[in-house]
């Protein structure tokens, strides 16, 4: 892995290269308060004073909403218009925290368990991810809990870590990274003597997920699950916040009855009609079974079959839940147990 040093005056230099040239460049912007990613027209939008935005990035590979295909009714037949990536922009990606960028790893994992899914995996071929770590933490942040690291490198193509006020250590992990950094390769300096190490933020291992995944695997009968979400109301925010959760529906459009769109958007499996079926069964009936299904996919039905886990620890469920569920704690109790 490469190393150089980039001081702040020029990191706007070349984030204004990287966003020229038809590129797409999404990037933490506060508007009313809220710090979200948007795309950005000039790099004077982009603001890092957050700690976690609200919203995770998925939506770049994974979009709240989008098409698949098109069909329309013709002459007895009927003709679809196939998805078309060719229609997908170069994407750049700049300043998502570590815990974000790891989540892309249980997408790919779900999108890819099978068959790969051609709408997420042409998106991912097209985003380059410049991770920036996270100097400060809050108390909903548990990434060393689920062997993250608000330093770590994984799922970033290039990682900076402001290394105090002047300027940011960067890392160029692959060779995505490292063609951004040629847009603006005289920017750049060499990185002797800098290291991240003490510019991190703190965060306390709030519980072992080892131990969580050992115990979690015997407990599809436990009492638990209804003591725990005993208060959700089964909004939904915390899948929709979540960098990892990836469950959705697949909707038609319709334009009158010959012609259609079909359109797959977010699903939580948090919502009661989520696994109701036609018949009127519906096999996860009460919150406690959704509750349940929400941590075992993540800490025991995805370790088993895609050797990762659905939670990157990034706080943001917690953060978003109306009613204070708070992940860690939760985890923390079954460990216990
Ligand atoms: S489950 Fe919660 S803490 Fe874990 S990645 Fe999703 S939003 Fe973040
Ligand atoms: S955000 Fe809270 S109340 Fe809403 S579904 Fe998730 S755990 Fe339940």
């Amino acid at each position: 892995m490469e190393q150089k040093y980039i001081p702040k005056a020029s990191l706007k230099a070349w984030l204004t290269k990287v966003n020229d040239g038809g590129r797409r460049l999404y990037a933490p912007v506060t508007e009313n308060g809220k710090t979200n990613f948007k795309r950005v027209k000039s790099v004077d939008e982009i603001s890092m004073a957050h700690i976690q935005t609200a919203q995770s990035v998925k939506g770049v590979a994974f979009p709240r909403a989008e098409k698949l295909f098109s069909y329309v009714r013709q002459q007895g037949d009927v003709a679809l218009q196939d998805y078309n990536p060719s229609d997908i922009p170069d994407t750049v990606v700049f300043g998502l925290h570590p815990c974000d960028a790891a989540a892309f790893k249980p997408l790919s994992g779900i999108f890819g368990w099978g068959a790969q899914d051609k709408p997420f995996s042409e998106r991912m071929q097209r985003v380059t991810l410049v991770g920036v770590s996270c100097g400060r933490s809050d108390v909903f942040c548990f990434c060393t809990s689920v062997n993250g690291h608000p330093g770590s490198a994984e799922g970033s193509d290039i990682l900076l870590t402001a290394v105090g006020d002047d300027g940011y250590l960067v890392e160029i992990i692959t060779d995505k990274g490292q063609a951004l950094v040629e847009k603006g390769a005289e920017l750049f300096e060499a990185a002797t003597g800098v290291s991240k190490e003490e510019h991190l933020a703190e965060v306390p291992v709030r519980f072992s997920v080892e131990e969580v995944q050992r115990k979690i695997a015997g407990m599809f009968d436990s009492d638990i699950w209804k003591k725990q979400s005993a208060r959700c109301v089964g909004c939904g925010a915390c899948a929709f916040v979540c960098p990892a959760c990836a469950c959705f529906d697949i909707q038609e459009n319709a334009k009158g009855s010959g012609a259609g769109d079909r359109i797959r958007c977010w699903d939580s499996c948090g919502f009661s009609l989520f696994t109701l079926h036609t018949s009127g069964h519906n096999p996860r009936s009460v919150q406690s079974q959704r509750w349940r299904q929400r941590l075992l996919h993540k800490f025991c039905y995805m370790p088993q079959r895609l050797s990762t886990r659905g939670c990157t620890g990034c706080g943001r469920c917690s953060r978003a839940c109306p009613v204070d569920m708070n992940l860690a704690e939760h985890l923390n109790e079954i460990e216990r147990l």
